[in-house]
């Protein structure tokens, strides 16, 4: 490969893919085209779909477009990539065929809700664009009854979310004095909480939910869900209103390319390359395994220190140099409350013998911080 006109092209334009355009165009030389596709023509950061569910923030308001980023001299094609065809180094959508020299892929995941039978009828998915201003408003209106929030595969991405997301409509119900009135239980297929971060943070975790009357209920892997009534491997609930997590899967080009097995993510080790040449896969498309039973969590945090890791191998590899940069795992989330408070689990994935992980106590600070997460990095990347 020469140094004259190297096309690095982009697969999804969110946390890892816009991380990785920028890195790149900060540091490669300018015979480097980098070209970054997206299906959608805008960015919104996932953790602002809490905030629409409180009603501090609004859709249409929160979105920025992603051709911005042409100002900086990245080319940004808006097409769905039906295809990647590795030993051609090509890359197909509707309208073209196009080529790369290097290729990171960072489609992040899709939410399978088919494959629990009655979820789309029954319940609103919590992480879908289309439903959490639906939820906004049912929360408004509920008055009594049964709430129930599922998580039902894993791994999900944003291991906290789906907590905030309760601690935010316990706040919104207390704001409208009908707590009392409502019962919130919350189910789950891992034992504990937050499996990831460890007993010791998942029991604190627990507290802060018993401590607004919120029931845990782990060990429930959910199988169907009917009008009003969850199905699980063992046994049966019934709900009134239902907020579920629903699994997850690749995109359909990942398992056609033979990148990862049907049902599973493309697995890395934490140089983030894949087994074809000059390809990489970052962020939650991937599976990086930690221990036997550990994987890195599907974090933002997370996508954009791999896209940043990756970016710095490519910029060496293409001057001759060696690729130095390893995804170091450090990183954290933040777990809001609902309140104007904040916690944060700290971690430290790589951490020997075992993952390190801290669930700083909750602070307005803390709060202001995630809220500076997401004004820094739309400065920064587009
Ligand atoms: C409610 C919620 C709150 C969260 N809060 C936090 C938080 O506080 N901190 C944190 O670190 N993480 C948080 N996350 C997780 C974080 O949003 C994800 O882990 C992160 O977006 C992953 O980045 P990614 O680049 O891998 O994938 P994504 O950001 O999902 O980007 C993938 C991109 O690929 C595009 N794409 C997919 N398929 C195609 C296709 N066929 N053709 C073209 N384009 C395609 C998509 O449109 C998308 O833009 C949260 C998630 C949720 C749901």
């Amino acid at each position: 490969m020469s140094d004259q006109s190297i096309h690095v092209l982009i697969l999804g334009a969110g946390f890892g893919g816009l991380a990785a355009a920028n890195e790149l165009k900060a540091s490669a030389r300018s015979n480097v085209k980098i070209t970054v596709i997206d299906k959608k023509d805008w960015f919104m950061m996932d953790l602002v779909k809490l905030w629409i569910i409180k009603g501090t923030r609004k859709f249409e308001t929160s979105k920025r477009p992603l051709n911005s980023i042409t100002r900086k001299g990245i080319e940004f094609l808006n097409e769905d990539v039906i295809k990647i065809e590795p030993q051609k180094q090509t890359v197909v959508t509707p309208t073209r065929k196009i080529s790369y020299d290097y290729l990171i892929i960072s489609l992040g995941v899709e939410l399978a809700s088919e494959k629990i039978p009655g979820l789309l009828d029954n319940g609103m998915i919590l992480y879908d664009i289309n439903d959490v201003s639906k939820i906004h408003e049912k929360i408004k209106y509920l008055k009594s009854g049964k709430l129930g929030f599922a998580i039902m595969g894993m791994p999900y991405k944003c291991p906290p979310a789906p907590f905030e997301a309760a601690f935010i409509i316990n706040t919104m119900l207390k704001e409208a004095g009908v707590r009392d009135a409502v019962q919130i239980d919350f189910y789950s297929p891992a034992p504990l909480t937050l499996p990831i971060a460890g007993p010791e943070v998942s029991q604190q975790l627990l507290e802060l939910l018993k401590s607004e009357n919120i029931t845990f209920h782990g060990l429930h892997k959910t199988i169907q869900v009917e009008p009003n009534k969850l199905k699980f491997e063992n046994g049966e609930r019934e709900f009134d209103l239902l907020i579920a997590v629903p699994p997850h899967k690749a995109p359909k080009s990942v398992y056609d390319s033979g990148l990862a097995k049907e049902g599973e993510f493309i697995n890395v080790n934490r140089d983030c390359k894949t087994m074809f040449d000059n390809v990489y896969a970052i962020g939650d498309v991937t599976s990086m395994k930690v221990t036997d039973s550990i994987v890195v969590p599907k974090a933002g945090i997370f996508a954009e220190e791999q896209g940043i890791t990756v970016a710095r191998n490519i910029i060496a590899k293409i001057i001759h140099e060696k690729e130095k940069a390893v995804f170091d795992g450090k990183g954290g989330c933040f777990v809001e409350l609902g309140t104007n408070q904040a916690g944060y689990v700290e971690v430290d994935m790589f951490s020997k013998p075992t993952p390190l992980t801290l669930l700083k106590s909750p602070t307005i600070q803390h709060m202001q911080e995630k809220e500076k997460f997401e004004v820094d990095r739309l400065e920064k990347w587009l």
